[in-house]
C-alpha cells in the first residue's frame, strides 16, 4: 500500500540517533536546546519550546495564555481533534468557525460575522486557534487585525505547515500570533518519531511553557520566592507535566531539519505534478493563493459524485483496493460524539461538512516517485473515464 504520507529517514538521521545513544544524555540534554534554536532560527522566532507532541504543545500554549474554565476558544472544524481538545484540557468551552470553501481554512467572512455576534452577546473568544490546513497558511494579517479589534489571542496550529510562507515570511515567525505549534509526527513535514514544538517571540510565554513542560519546576533564582538553598534546590511554581522531548528525538529532528528545504521542494513539485496531471479530470483540485506558499502536508481532491456516478466511499474503497493508501482529512470535529455532547449538530458548519463529504487525501511525501504518482493518476483517470 502506498501510504498518504510517510517519513523519509536517511543514514545521517540514523547516525544522529545512534550518537545520542552513545552519549551521556538520553532525555532532555544538549540536543533539545540545539534543535529548539535551529527551528527558531529557521523560522525567525525568538523562542522555541520542544515537547513530546504537538498535542502537548497546544495544551501548554493554552495554559500559557491563561485559558481556563469560563473561557471560550474558537478553532476550525476541519482539523485534527487535538486543535480543539487542548482547550478542553483547560476546562474552556470550544466553538468553531466554518471554513472557506476554497482553501478549507477558517473563513475570514464567517469569523467576522461570528465575532460581531459574539461581541453583542458577550461571548467573545479568549483564544483563536487557526489551523494552516494541508500546509496552506490562513489569512493571518486579517486574523491578527481582528484579534486586536476584539481582544483575543492567536495560537497557530501549524502542525502541517513548517516551511510554509505567508506574505514571503515563514510560518512560525510569530508576526501575527502569540504562539505557533509544529508537529513532528512521522506523517508531518519533518519527524522526531513523536514530537512537537511551540514558538513565540514573547519571553514570558516561553518561560511559562518551558516550566510547564517539566512539572512546573524551575531552577532559575529569578523565578523563586526565596533564596536558593543549595545546588540541589528547585521550586515547583505551577502544576506542570512531563511533556519533555528526549535527546534521541531532538537529534533526529535536528538532522531532519537539515533536509527540510529538500522535503519541501519534493512536496511542492509532487503537488504541481498532481495539479497538472489531474486538471482535465472531473475533480476539485486544491486552490492555492499566490501570496502564500503551502508546505503540502496533504494533497486533497474533492470527489465529484454527480459527475463520476461513483460515491466518495466507493471511490475511496476502490483506490485502497488498488494499493493506494488514500485517507480523509478531516471528519468535522463538531460531529465527533465527544463534541456532540456539548450540543453541536450536523448542519451547523455546512462548508466543512460539504467539504468532508467529498474529500480524499492522495499520497504525497518526499519518497513518492513520479512513476508511482503517474500510476495513482492513471487509476483515477480509469475510474473517471466513462
Ligand atoms: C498532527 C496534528 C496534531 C497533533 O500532532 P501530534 O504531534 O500527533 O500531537 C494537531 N493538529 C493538527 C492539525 C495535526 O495535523
Amino acid at each position: 500500500m502506498i501510504p498518504y504520507g510517510r517519513q523519509t529517514i536517511s543514514e545521517s538521521d540514523i547516525q544522529a540517533v545512534v550518537d545520542v545513544l552513545h552519549s551521556d544524555w538520553l532525555t532532555q540534554g544538549p540536543a533539545v536546546p540545539r534543535f529548539e534554536k535551529a527551528v527558531a532560527d529557521y523560522c525567525g522566532a525568538d523562542y522555541a519550546v520542544a515537547v513530546g507532541s504537538a498535542t502537548s504543545a497546544l495544551h501548554l500554549a493554552c495554559l500559557a495564555l491563561d485559558v481556563g474554565e469560563g473561557d471560550i476558544v474558537w478553532t476550525s472544524p476541519n482539523t485534527f481533534v487535538a486543535s480543539a481538545n487542548c482547550a478542553r484540557y483547560c476546562g474552556a468551552k470550544i466553538d468553531f468557525v466554518d471554513i472557506d470553501p476554497f482553501t478549507y481554512n477558517i473563513s475570514t467572512e464567517a469569523l467576522k460575522a461570528k465575532l460581531t455576534e459574539a461581541a453583542s452577546t458577550g461571548k467573545l473568544p479568549k483564544v483563536l486557534i487557526s489551523v494552516h490546513f494541508a500546509g496552506q497558511p490562513c489569512d493571518m494579517a486579517v486574523l491578527h487585525e481582528l484579534s486586536i479589534k476584539y481582544g483575543f489571542r492567536i495560537i497557530e496550529d501549524a502542525s502541517h505547515a513548517i516551511g510554509a510562507t505567508y506574505l514571503s515570511e515563514l510560518i512560525g515567525s510569530g508576526r501575527y500570533s502569540d504562539i505557533t505549534v509544529f508537529s513532528f509526527h512521522p506523517v508531518k513535514i519533518i519527524t522526531t518519531g513523536e514530537g512537537g514544538m511551540a514558538l513565540t517571540n514573547k519571553p514570558e510565554l516561553a518561560e511559562r511553557m518551558s516550566r510547564l513542560r517539566s512539572h512546573g519546576i524551575t531552577r532559575d533564582a529569578r523565578q523563586m520566592d526565596t533564596e536558593i538553598e543549595g545546588a540541589w534546590y528547585y521550586q515547583q511554581i505551577d502544576l506542570g507535566y512531563n511533556y519533555r522531548m528526549t535527546d534521541i528525538q531532538a537529534a533526529l529532528g535536528f538532522s531532519q531539519l537539515q533536509r527540510l528545504n529538500r522535503f519541501l521542494h519534493s512536496r511542492r513539485s509532487l503537488a504541481s505534478r498532481y495539479n497538472f496531471l489531474l486538471c482535465g479530470l472531473e475533480l476539485i483540485l486544491p486552490h492555492q493563493f499566490h501570496d502564500r506558499d503551502s508546505s503540502w502536508h496533504l494533497y486533497v481532491i474533492g470527489w465529484n459524485e454527480e459527475r463520476s456516478g461513483i460515491s466518495r466511499a466507493e471511490a475511496f474503497h476502490r483506490l485502497r483496493e488498488n494499493g493506494i493508501g488514500v485517507n480523509v482529512h478531516y471528519i468535522p470535529v463538531h460531529l465527533q460524539p465527544y463534541y456532540r455532547q456539548f450540543g453541536f449538530k450536523p448542519g451547523q458548519f455546512p462548508n466543512s461538512e460539504a467539504y468532508y463529504s467529498r474529500a480524499i487525501s492522495l499520497p504525497i511525501f518526499p519518497g513518492l516517485t513520479e512513476e508511482r504518482q503517474d500510476w495513482i493518476v492513471g487509476k483515477l483517470s480509469e475510474m473517471l473515464a466513462r
